[in-house]
C-alpha cells in the first residue's frame, strides 16, 4: 500500500527527474475504481513497480509526518529493512564540497519547509559498510485531503561513480595540479564571495601577492623538473606557515596569492609576511643539489585599499612591484603614493645614469676605529649623490634602482676605481672598504675589473676590502666558489657585511674565506635598550669570528652606552656616528695632513629610540574638535607636533595620521606651539622603512568620525589655539 501511495504522489509531481521520466511512472495514475483481476490497471501497475524496483535503476522511499522512513526499496542497501523507523536525515547528509550545491539551502531546512526536492546529491551514511555511496534524491511532500502533511514520497538512485568523477573534475578545475594549492579560478571565486559578504558589514580582509625572486635562474640552470620540484616545496612551506589563517593559491608560474579573511591588524600581517619570506628564502635540496631563492610580497587590505577584487588585487600588485624594486626579499603594504613611486623610480634611474656620465657622484669615507687607541685603521667608501633638484638622495634609495637596471655595474666599477685612487693618498696601513652589490659581483667581468684595477693603480691588494652581503650566495654555488678563490688569489680582503640582518647561514662562513665580519647595525641599535639578547648575539658573533680567525667590526655605534657595551663584549673595531659620519675626501685629507689619525668618541651618553624628521600635515582630535597641525618627527612610540598652543601635559588626543590611521595619544611635553605625544599602542613598520598603525578605520567609519569631530556638534568646542606653521621640507 505504501508503494502505491508513493506512486500516487510521484504521478502528481510535474517533473520526476531523469530516472522518473525514464521509468514512465507517470503513466501509472491511480485507478478510479479498484479492480484486482490480473489484468486490471492496479495489478499491472503493481507488477511494473515490482520490476522497476528489481531492475535497480532507482528505488523508492517514503517518510511519515515526523520524517521517519516508512519504506525503503530493498535494493537501496543490503540492510534496507533496518532503515525503516530511522529519520531520513540520520542516514543521509549533503556534501559540503558539492560543486553544484555550495550555496544551496541545507537539507534539513528544505525538509522542514516541506519543499519539493529534485535530484539532490546526498551521501548515504546508513550502510553498515563504510563504502562511500552517493545518491540523487527526489521527493514530494504527501499532503492529505484535509491539507495535513503526511510525510514524503520519493525516489532515489545511486550516482556514486558519476558523482565521484564530477567531484574530481571540479577539484581539477579548482586546484593547481603541480602544488595542490588552489588555482586562480578558485581564488577569484573565494575573494568575490568574501568581499561580497564583508562589504555590508565593513569587515577587513587582507590579500598578499607573493612572487619568487631568482626562480627563473633555478629553472634555467637546473632544468624544469627541478623548477617544478622547487615550486612544490615552496607551496609546502607556505602552507605550513599560513596554517588555517587564510587560503593560498598559485596563480601561475612563480606567483602565489594569499587571502586573509577577517584580518585588519597590519602588525600581524607584517609578521606573517616576514615569516613567509623567511621560510621561502631558506635553502632547498633538489636532486642532491642546493638551490636558494627569495621572495617579495605585496599586501593590500580591503576596504581601505580597494573594496572590489579587481581594485584590491591591483593595489596588492603595486605593493608587490614596489617590494621587488625596493631590493627584493621584502614586503610592502599598499599606500597611495606607490603609484607615484613607480614613476619616480624610472625618472631617478635616468637621472642617475646622467649623474654617472657627468661625474656628479661622490664617495664619502667613514672611519673604522680601533678601540684600543682610537686610531683610524681604515675607511668605508659610501656613495653620495646630490641630485641637482631633489638634494641628497640616500644610497638605500638609489642603489636598488641601479641594481634593477644593471646600472650598478658601471656605477660600482666607478666607486671601486675612485676608492682605490683615493686610498693611494693615505698612509700604507690604512685600508679602504668598498661595497660590492650582488649584481656587480655576479657580473662575469667582475674579477677582470678588480685585477686590472689593482694593476693600473698599484694599490696593494691587502689594502682593499670588498664588502659583500650574503646575497652574493643566492646563485649557483660553483660560480660563487670560483669567484671567491679568484679574489683570494689576487690577495684582496673579503668582508661579510651586515652579518645578522638576513638569514646569515653559518654555512657561508664555512664555505667562503672571509677576513672580516661586520655585525649588523640592528643589534647595536637595541643592545643598550630593552633587548638583552642583542648584546649576547654580538658577543657570540665576536667569539665565532675569533675562532675562525676573522676580524669583526661593529657598525652603527652612536652613543656612549652602546660603546661601553660593545667594548665589554670584546669588540676591537667600531664604525659609527660616535666617531664620525662619512666625510668627503677633502675632510679626510685635511685630517691626514694635520697628522690626526685618531678620533675621540663624541656623542650622546644614551641611545634614544630613532626619531625620524618628517614634515607631514596631520589632524589632532580633542574632545570631538579637530585641529590641523604639522608633525615634525615620528618614532614608533611618539611624535612631535607643531601648531597647537596651550595644550596641557597629560591631555588625551587622537592623532589622525591619514588613511584611516588614528593613534590614541597622551601629551607628554608642551612648549609654545610644539607638543610631544606618546602613542598608547606603538606603531609598526610598514615594510618600507616607514611606520603605520596596526589597525585602520574603514572609509565609512572615518566619514562618521570626521562628521562627529567637525566642530559643529554640541561638544565640538575649540579649546586650543591653532597657529599657522611655516614649514620647509627640510630633512634634518
Ligand atoms: P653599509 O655598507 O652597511 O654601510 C653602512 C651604513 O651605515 C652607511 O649608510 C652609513 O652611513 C651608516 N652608518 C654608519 N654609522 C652609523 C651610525 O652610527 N648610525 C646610523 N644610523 N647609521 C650609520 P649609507 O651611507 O646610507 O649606506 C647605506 C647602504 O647603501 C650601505 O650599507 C651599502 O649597502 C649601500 N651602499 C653605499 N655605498 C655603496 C656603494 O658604493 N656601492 C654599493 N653597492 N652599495 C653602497
Ligand atoms: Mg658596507
Ligand atoms: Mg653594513
Amino acid at each position: 500500500m505504501v508503494v502505491r501511495g508513493i506512486l500516487k504522489g510521484l504521478a502528481r509531481a510535474p517533473s520526476l527527474g531523469r530516472i522518473g521520466e525514464k521509468a514512465q511512472l507517470s503513466a501509472f495514475a491511480p485507478a478510479p475504481s479498484v479492480d484486482l483481476s490480473p489484468h486490471s490497471d492496479l495489478a499491472v501497475r503493481q507488477s511494473v513497480l515490482d520490476e522497476f524496483e528489481q531492475a535497480g535503476f532507482a528505488w523508492l522511499w517514503s517518510t511519515d509526518a515526523k520524517g521517519r522512513l516508512s519504506y525503503v526499496s530493498p535494493g537501496a542497501s543490503p540492510d534496507a529493512a533496518a532503515l525503516v523507523g530511522k529519520t531520513l536525515t540520520s542516514v543521509i547528509e549533503t556534501d559540503p564540497e558539492n560543486p553544484d550545491e555550495r550555496s544551496g539551502r541545507p537539507l534539513t531546512f528544505q525538509l522542514s519547509a516541506h519543499s519539493r526536492i529534485t535530484d539532490l546529491i546526498v551521501r548515504f551514511t546508513g550502510a553498515a559498510c563504510d563504502d562511500l555511496r552517493w545518491w540523487a534524491l527526489s521527493g514530494q511532500p504527501h499532503i492529505l485531503p484535509d491539507g495535513a502533511f503526511a510525510g514524503y514520497r520519493g525516489i532515489a538512485r545511486d550516482v556514486t561513480s558519476e558523482y565521484r568523477r564530477k567531484r574530481e573534475d571540479s577539484r581539477a578545475a579548482e586546484f593547481d595540479s603541480l602544488t595542490g594549492l588552489f588555482n586562480r579560478h578558485r581564488m577569484t571565486r573565494r575573494m568575490d564571495a568574501v568581499l561580497a559578504a564583508y562589504r555590508p558589514i565593513g569587515r577587513c580582509c587582507g590579500v598578499m601577492m607573493l612572487d619568487l625572486d631568482r626562480f627563473k635562474q633555478v629553472n634555467d640552470t637546473m632544468g624544469h623538473p627541478a623548477g617544478d620540484e622547487l615550486l612544490r616545496q615552496v607551496a609546502d612551506r607556505l602552507r605550513t606557515v599560513l596554517g588555517d589563517r587564510g587560503e593560498i593559491g598559485r596563480l601561475g608560474g612563480d606567483e602565489f596569492q594569499i587571502l586573509l579573511p577577517n584580518l585588519d591588524d597590519r602588525g600581524q600581517m607584517g609578521d606573517l609576511a616576514a615569516k613567509l619570506i623567511q621560510m621561502v628564502s631558506q635553502p632547498y635540496a633538489i636532486d642532491g643539489k642546493r638551490a636558494v631563492i627569495g621572495a617579495s610580497l605585496g599586501i593590500a587590505v580591503a576596504p581601505h585599499d580597494g573594496d572590489t577584487r579587481e581594485a584590491l588585487i591591483a593595489s596588492a600588485d603595486l605593493a608587490l612591484y614596489a617590494a621587488k624594486n625596493g631590493g627584493r626579499g621584502q614586503f610592502r603594504f599598499f599606500s597611495s603614493d606607490l603609484q607615484d613611486e613607480a614613476l619616480q623610480r624610472s625618472v631617478l634611474n635616468n637621472d642617475l645614469r646622467d649623474a654617472l656620465a657627468k661625474d656628479e657622484l661622490e664617495l664619502h669615507y667613514q672611519p673604522v676605529v680601533r678601540l684600543d687607541d682610537n686610531a683610524v685603521i681604515g675607511f668605508e667608501a659610501l656613495m653620495r649623490w646630490n641630485h641637482p633638484e631633489r638634494g641628497a638622495i640616500p644610497p638605500s634609495v638609489f642603489i636598488p634602482i641601479a641594481e634593477e637596471s644593471n646600472l650598478i655595474v658601471p656605477l660600482g666599477d666607478w666607486a671601486l676605481r675612485q676608492a682605490c685612487m683615493d686610498a693611494l693618498q693615505w698612509p700604507e696601513n690604512v685600508r679602504v672598504g668598498v661595497n660590492i652589490s650582488p649584481v656587480q659581483f655576479a657580473n662575469p667581468g667582475f674579477i677582470t675589473t678588480v685585477t686590472d684595477l689593482l694593476e693600473q693603480s698599484g694599490l696593494k691588494p691587502q689594502r682593499l676590502e670588498l664588502e659583500l652581503t650574503e646575497n652574493v650566495f643566492m646563485r649557483d654555488t660553483d660560480l660563487v666558489d670560483e669567484a671567491f678563490s679568484a679574489l683570494k688569489s689576487l690577495g684582496v680582503r673579503l668582508t661579510l657585511d651586515d652579518f645578522g640582518r638576513g638569514y646569515s647561514s653559518l654555512r657561508y662562513l664555512q664555505s667562503a674565506s672571509f677576513d672580516k665580519l661586520k655585525v649588523d647595525r640592528s643589534f647595536v641599535a637595541t643592545c643598550a635598550a630593552e633587548d638583552q639578547n642583542s648584546a649576547k648575539i654580538i658577543s657570540a658573533i665576536i667569539v665565532l669570528a675569533d675562532a675562525l680567525g676573522m676580524e669583526t667590526t661593529i657598525e652603527g655605534v652612536e652613543a656612549f652606552d652602546q660603546l661601553e657595551i660593545v667594548r665589554e663584549l670584546g669588540a676591537r673595531h667600531v664604525q659609527g656616528h660616535i666617531f664620525a659620519n662619512a666625510m668627503p675626501m677633502s675632510e679626510v685629507n685635511r685630517r691626514m695632513e694635520s697628522g690626526d689619525l685618531k678620533i675621540e668618541p663624541n656623542g650622546p651618553s644614551r641611545h634614544r629610540i630613532e626619531r625620524r624628521a618628517v614634515f607631514r600635515r596631520v589632524g589632532v582630535i580633542h574632545e570631538d574638535h579637530r585641529y590641523e597641525a604639522v608633525m615634525r618627527d615620528l618614532s614608533r612610540v611618539g611624535a612631535r607636533i607643531d601648531g597647537l598652543l596651550g595644550v596641557p601635559v597629560g591631555t588625551n588626543l587622537i592623532v589622525d595620521l591619514g588613511g584611516g590611521q588614528l593613534a590614541v595619544s597622551l601629551v607628554t611635553r608642551s612648549k609654545g606651539p610644539m607638543i610631544g605625544v606618546e602613542f598608547e599602542t606603538p606603531l609598526i613598520s610598514d615594510g618600507s622603512g616607514g611606520l603605520c598603525t596596526r589597525h585602520r578605520l574603514s572609509p565609512q567609519m572615518m566619514a562618521m568620525a570626521s562628521a562627529a569631530a567637525s566642530g559643529d556638534g554640541p561638544k565640538g568646542r575649540q579649546q586650543f589655539m591653532e597657529v599657522a606653521v611655516r614649514g620647509s621640507r627640510d630633512h634634518g
